[in-house]
């Protein structure tokens, strides 16, 4: 998601007449875009705003600016931190950028204010090229679970109108892209008058050129039988979910506040697995969450067990300002939440390889995304399940091409093929 809302930022200033600096050294211009969801990600933007503001210091005519989560976050603390800033601007606040960097040569500028109408519709990215895009679908949240920042740094759900979707994904088709990745934090949730998120994957799935959709994240509540329909129904939209569950535990998933039960949850695997043959899936697991107690864990590693995943997020529980679990506490020592995670990870690990051997020998489709970074002579892309796969190089296997391949060998993280 920063990914795509720094393409957007990029689309805005570069419309504003900036160009992209080669390094930091040459910039007049610094910003930082910044993710909020655990302090371990707003450790790292302090430590590389100390690193960079050694350039400030060189050349006092730099504008410096944080923008993002973070920014929306912490506000004016902040400045208060960051006394060099320049600039601090919210995800609502991008158009302003151009206007705001031009009060910045004067004065310290911040802007967090939270728009419930702002979609970017029609203002274009600077997509990375590629073969995959991402395409934002829908922005901020309603759902509030407990320990979630997102729907305070992020504002409430809002759906980006379906013609500015198509246009923008016809666009990027017409510039050679192939897959495209709706993006949304539920993003399932999606909904603009009439059209909710299974039309929405048909009327993209009807856009010559594309050849893969996929989408994250979606809400297992927002898992409805119109979105189970669509990826049924419709070929470019790949046998792959990313469906997070957060937790094994009825106690846990009720003290986060996420509107399911694990009963629940496996059911919706099995309703997608039939009608999604082959369909891989990957969750998010928060360990160590308040309150969590050992059976709670090993609720998860039942349901880890259970399920079956291809691949799992894992994070140590991280309490948020603002959130509703802020003032609950946070029980489980760090410690403890380190041991958990290494056995939650240790499990899904041997899951993850036990899944991918199962497709030794089998035959895939993978869509080429160009050579591997570490093996010369060997070209990577990515199964329509998502997983990485490595294969020969050859002439005519392009960029960009979708190309047979058997697999030969796995890892619990990639499969290394052979031409088919
Ligand atoms: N909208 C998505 C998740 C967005 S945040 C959804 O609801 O599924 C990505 C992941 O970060 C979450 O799924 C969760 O596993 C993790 N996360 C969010 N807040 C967290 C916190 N306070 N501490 C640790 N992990 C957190
Ligand atoms: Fe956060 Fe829950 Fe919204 Fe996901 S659904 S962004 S975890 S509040």
């Amino acid at each position: 998601m920063n990914v795509a809302d720094t393409e957007l930022i990029v689309g805005i200033l570069r419309r504003a007449g900036y160009a992209t600096a080669d390094s930091p050294a040459s910039a007049d211009v610094i910003l930082i875009n910044t993710c909020a969801i655990r302090e371990h990600a707003e450790d790292r933007v302090l430590g590389r705003l100390s690193e960079l503001v050694r350039f400030k210091h060189e050349r006092p005519a730099m504008r410096f600016g944080l923008l993002g989560c973070m920014a929306q976050h912490n506000r004016a603390a902040l400045l208060k931190r960051a006394p060099w800033l320049d600039l601090v601007a919210g995800p609502d606040s991008y158009r302003r950028l151009p206007e705001m960097l031009g009060r910045a040569q004067f004065d310290p500028t911040v802007d967090v204010r939270l728009d419930r109408e702002e979609t970017y519709a029609g203002v274009s990215a600077d997509h990375t090229p590629g073969v995959r895009a991402y395409v934002t679908a829908m922005r901020g949240c309603d759902k509030f679970c407990a320990f979630c920042v997102v729907p305070y740094v992020r504002g409430r759900e809002r759906s980006v109108p379906p013609d500015a979707i198509v246009a923008e994904v016809a666009e990027l088709a017409a510039n050679g892209v192939r897959e495209i990745v709706l993006l949304g934090q539920t993003v399932n949730a999606y909904r603009f008058g009439e059209i909710d998120f299974g039309r929405l994957l048909a009327m993209v799935a009807a856009i010559d050129g594309i050849e893969r959709i996929r989408f994250t994240s979606p809400h297992p509540a927002d898992m409805t039988d119109s979105v189970i329909d669509a990826m049924a129904a419709e070929r470019k939209v790949q046998p792959q979910l990313h469906l997070p569950v957060q937790s094994g535990s009825d106690r846990m998933l009720a003290a986060m506040e996420r509107g399911y039960t694990v009963d629940q949850y496996l059911r919706l695997v099995e309703r997608i697995r039939a009608a999604v043959k082959g369909i891989a899936l990957s969750t998010d697991i928060i360990v160590g969450f308040h309150g969590e107690e050992r059976a709670d864990f090993d609720a998860t590693l039942d349901l880890v067990r259970a399920v079956g995943f291809d691949s799992a997020f894992t994070f140590k529980y991280s309490v948020r300002e603002h959130t509703r679990a802020f003032r609950l506490g946070d029980s489980v020592d760090e410690e403890e939440k380190g041991r958990r995670l290494a056995e939650l990870i240790s499990v899904q690990e041997s899951i993850a390889l036990a899944r991918n051997r199962e497709l030794l020998g089998r035959e895939t489709a993978v869509l080429v995304e160009g050579p591997a970074r570490r093996d010369a002579g060997r070209m990577m892309g990515k199964t329509p399940q998502f997983k990485t796969a490595f294969f020969p190089a050859a002439p005519g296997i392009d960029t960009g091409a979708i190309v047979n391949v058997r697999v030969e060998s796995v890892t619990a993280h990639s499969l290394t093929c052979a031409l088919a």
